[in-house]
């Protein structure tokens, strides 16, 4: 979708990565490290990472979320939330055993589940109508607990988690994750938690499952400066979790990157320590644009879920488009509308046109769009929209 914007010089509401900076002072720390005398900075760091960066994310952690963590034993830094989640993966999952996840579902997992040898059991999310229980009167995505119980096993090793959720914007509740943790009470089953989107909630509260009670000792946290700090080229993240999971995360990290790269490491700590306000400040712009688009595809007609979270929102388009696909709709709208986005089928394992199920009776109607791109793509973006759906409601 991304090379077909670029044909058309679309708008690209589709690849999720910001066209604005993260905070100054970090930017120029890490163009300083490059210069820095004696170019250690330029060299291969240790291999868990700047002790100053492990520090940062320590303090972070606790102060945000209070979870407290040895950044000597218990941090992991890795070449962004990807190779996290594959050393993890790698590290802990079984070979022949199965690893549930949530559905739609992120694309690095299905690949790092079947390279480790594991079966990917995903757990599709459930659609909320408006009149059912969502106070906010728009229809949402939430987890489908007893779906998410019929999933788990006695051959589960792990279960993948993403909250904020990426495509559907969902943020899952301290509800629906204290009953996750007790499905698997009493269990070995890992969790491994991706949390690269913790700064960027508009409603509710990002509550990471380590925190839940009896939780931290089989749980792998992720997270990452990507999207917390509009660096998504400088794949600096990171894996927190008890020692002796993270030694496995980090035997099959050695062998994949060995060490991510050095100075964008102490411009990360920076970030973490003092660009609070920032990150405040982010997450409101992203909040504004977030309700801008939803309106203005509402208007058009679309229907419109919650997004509580993350860069991305979900539309319908079945009540304007009746009979196409969202894959259809998606790769002819660079060209005929000169906007990008994304078909969600894509993030469904039996993917494509047939993805149907009674919850949601026409997920291959469903288009992802981000809202992170400046203000001035966003304007194009819906006016251009607005004359597409225009003219096609003419027709
Ligand atoms: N997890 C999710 C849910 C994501 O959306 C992304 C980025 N699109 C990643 C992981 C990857 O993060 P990173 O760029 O830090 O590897």
């Amino acid at each position: 979708m991304s090379a077909l914007a670029a044909q058309h010089k679309a708008a690209n509401l589709g690849q999720g990565f910001p066209d604005e900076d993260g905070p100054q002072e970090m930017l120029d720390i890490a163009a300083r490290m490059v210069h820095e005398p004696g170019a250690t900075m330029n060299q291969y760091g240790p291999g868990r990472g700047l002790p100053e960066l492990r520090r940062a994310i320590a303090a972070d952690r606790a102060r945000r979320h209070g979870h407290e963590l040895d950044p000597e034993t218990e941090i992991a830094v890795t070449v962004g939330a990807t190779e996290a989640l594959a050393a993890s993966i790698l590290g802990l999952v079984e070979e022949g055993s199965e690893v549930v996840a949530l559905e739609p579902t992120y694309d690095a997992y299905p690949a790092a589940v079947g390279l480790a040898g594991a079966t990917l059991v995903p757990v599709r999310l459930q659609r909320v109508q408006a009149d059912q229980d969502n106070s906010a009167g728009h229809t949402s995505f939430a987890l489908d607990r007893e779906a998410f119980a019929a999933a788990l096993s006695p051959r589960t090793s792990a279960i993948l988690l993403n909250t904020p959720h990426n495509p559907t914007g969902t943020v899952l509740s301290r509800e629906d994750l204290e009953f996750i943790a007790d499905c698997i009470r009493g269990t070995q089953i890992v969790v491994i938690t991706d949390e690269v989107y913790e700064h960027l909630v508009f409603e509710g509260t990002h509550v990471p499952f380590a925190t839940l009670t009896g939780m931290r000792e089989r749980t792998v946290t992720i997270s990452s400066a990507a999207k917390s700090f509009n660096v998504t080229g400088w794949k600096i993240g990171w894996a927190m979790a008890p020692a002796e999971l993270l030694d496995a995360v980090v035997a099959a990290k050695q062998f994949l990157s060995y060490v991510g790269a050095t100075p964008f490491q102490p411009a990360v700590a920076w970030a973490l320590d003092n660009a609070h306000d920032w990150s405040v400040q982010w997450r409101d712009t992203l909040e504004r644009r977030r309700t801008e688009l939803a309106e203005a595809l509402r208007d058009m007609g679309m229907e419109v879920f919650e997004a509580p979270g993350t860069y991305f929102l979900i539309s319908d388009i079945a009540p304007m488009f009746p009979g196409e696909s969202a894959v259809d709709f998606c790769t002819r709208l660079p060209k005929d509308a000169g906007v990008a986005a994304i078909p969600v089928s894509v993030f469904l394992a039996d993917g494509g046109p047939e993805a149907t199920d009674s919850s949601c009776s026409s997920w291959n109607t469903l288009v992802r769009w981000t809202f992170c791109k400046n203000d001035e793509t966003m304007a194009t973006a819906i006016d251009r929209l607005r004359s597409f759906t225009r003219a096609a409601q003419l027709r």
